[in-house]
């Protein structure tokens, strides 16, 4: 419930009364929020528009607790995230439930932020700029991680969803500037390191089976680029006898083929499993679960081995993905941009460039070799010009 009352002015001939209603001394309003005592200005010296600002503040407080959305009313930043929450699963239904965890935790982040503040600020419209540059800056990720972008993006897309659905007249979120991104982290594993993470799997306390299956898991990764997620789920009939291995059927159909060394798929022929269809999985553990049991698995083999694992934002097995990119694409003359993007299963070739452009060697060598190559059998016309650009007669 709130209650008006007045702040009296020192001079004031009827301080002792807070609820006067002639003398003309500011006005405002309390209310219990959240266990907490909150004090504030309605801004006016007019009882009626008091009550007014008062009947509107009580109007926030019931959606809040009612999570009720009318149409055509202001939404509640609550109820508008839950709606955004739900929209975003739906779109993304197709796609592991690991995708949502990062919206989902910056939209806690935010509510919490929100309605913390002194009062506490539950509409969505009553969102300011200076209110989210305040909470941005109040992020704490370690200086290098690739987190704040990350963290960025989430709420940006919150309030671009809003603004989209008409929640909102403007995009609060749309003056922020952006976080400067830095190229994105590709950390491959030396042969070394490798040799070091593969004999830490004998030495954290798993049974021999979960040995024997997580080495399995390190090898396939880091011979095939698949993700962990892909590996996991990876069914027995795409390994083929001669040791060839279907990765993906894209989305014009086109099936990616690769070959696994003949060690690596011998090891994957002899997990063993709840399911005949399936290397690693038995078909009936959640994806999510089965991801994290592996996941801590390689925190203890990482710890173990020594290597650091202090990467925000990255999961250690995409480490093996990255040591299968980097190899691909500096072994010998060095495997082609296109080629690797297929193997990786990205959509695009944009962001195989964008991962792993840096780690290319002899590229401009090639370029530079199939235009010589080219040169040779095209007519040398047009040739004889001379340094003013006047062709020679
Ligand atoms: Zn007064």
């Amino acid at each position: 419930m709130i209650v008006i009352y007045v702040r009296h002015s020192k001079d004031c001939s009827h301080k002792d009364d807070r609820y006067y209603r002639r003398c003309g001394c500011p006005l405002w309003a309390q209310y219990q929020f959240d266990c907490r005592q909150i004090q504030v200005s309605l801004k006016t010296r007019s009882w009626e528009k008091a009550d007014l600002k008062a009947k509107k503040l009580q109007e926030e407080l019931d959606a809040r607790e009612l999570g009720v959305v009318k149409p055509n009313d202001p939404i509640t930043l609550r109820a508008a995230i839950e709606t955004y929450l739900r929209h975003i699963s739906d779109a993304k239904k197709q796609r592991a439930a690991s995708t949502l965890r990062k919206p989902r935790r910056m939209m806690d982040l935010l509510l919490e932020y929100c309605e913390k503040q002194n009062p506490p600020i539950l509409m969505l419209q009553s969102i300011t700029p200076m209110l989210l540059e305040d909470w941005r800056a109040s992020w704490k990720f370690k200086a290098d991680s690739s987190s704040p972008q990350v963290h960025d993006a989430c709420a940006r897309a919150f309030f671009k969803w809003a603004y989209s659905m008409e929640l909102l007249q403007r995009d609060p979120y749309a003056k922020l500037e952006r976080y400067s991104s830095h190229d994105p982290q590709t950390l491959p594993l030396s042969v070394e390191a490798m040799k070091r993470i593969l004999d830490s799997v004998n030495e954290v306390g798993l049974t021999p089976t979960e040995r024997y299956n997580l080495r399995g898991l390190i090898l396939c990764q880091r011979w095939s680029g698949l993700s962990i997620i892909d590996a996991l789920t990876l069914g027995r009939n795409r390994l083929y006898p001669d040791n060839s291995i279907e990765l993906y059927r894209t989305k014009t159909g086109e099936v990616v083929i690769t070959a696994l060394p003949a060690e690596v798929a011998e090891h994957m022929r002899m997990l063993s499993n709840g399911h005949a269809g399936y290397f690693w999985w038995d078909g009936v553990e959640k994806l999510d679960t089965i991801r994290q049991r592996y996941s801590t698995w390689l925190r203890l083999v990482f710890d173990h081995a020594g290597i650091s694992r202090d990467i925000d934002g990255m999961a250690l097995s995409h480490r093996f993905r990255d040591t299968f990119a980097v190899e691909f694409l500096q072994a010998g003359e060095g495997g082609r941009m296109e080629d690797l993007s297929k193997l990786l299963g990205h959509s695009s070739i944009r962001t195989t460039e964008k991962h792993y452009a840096a780690w290319t060697v002899g590229r401009r060598d090639r370029l530079r070799r199939i235009a010589e190559e080219s040169f040779k059998l095209q007519q040398p016309i047009g040739l004889e010009v001379n340094s003013l650009g006047v062709k020679v007669q």
